[in-house]
């Protein structure tokens, strides 16, 4: 298991966890040098708050964790592509790398912007996207 898919493994437990909540099962992890700073899951049910994404839960925990607002030298993990609400907020946290599990061609940023970073962050995608993918497939069948 190389360094993304150990990390990526975290923010599924993550979503693991909000999947048992009855919450979209969504997780994500804020690293640095090897520390988890900040992690969290969906929890928009639970908070009755449409903004209360992964991202945003394990952004807030990051900034909390390092006390500052910027987490320039971090990467975030998040099992599901950012929607554009999320790719904002990472953004203005100036996340420098953003690794994600399965597409969202629906929510997904990507269908509508293709920079919403910073212009110095890179983006990889794909990394153990089938179980990613897998979980809010299961999530939705369930809800039909
Ligand atoms: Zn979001």
């Amino acid at each position: 298991m190389n360094e993304d898919e150990k990390y990526m493994r975290l923010a599924l437990e993550e979503a693991y966890c909000a999947e048992r909540q009855g919450e979209i099962p969504i997780g994500a992890v804020v690293v640095c040098d090897g520390m988890v700073l900040g992690r969290g899951h969906n929890l928009t049910e639970t908070l009755n708050d449409v903004t209360a994404h992964a991202e945003m839960q394990a952004i807030t925990a990051a900034a909390q964790t390092t006390g500052g607002k910027y987490l320039t030298k971090c990467t975030l993990y998040v099992t599901v592509e950012p929607c554009l609400m999320c790719a904002g907020a990472i953004g203005w946290s100036q996340i420098k790398k953003i690794v994600y599990g399965a597409s969202d061609s629906k929510r997904g940023y990507s269908t509508f912007t293709q920079s919403p970073f910073h212009p110095k962050a890179t983006v990889l995608s794909g990394v153990l996207a089938e179980e990613c993918a897998a979980l809010m497939k299961r999530f939705f069948a369930d809800k039909r």
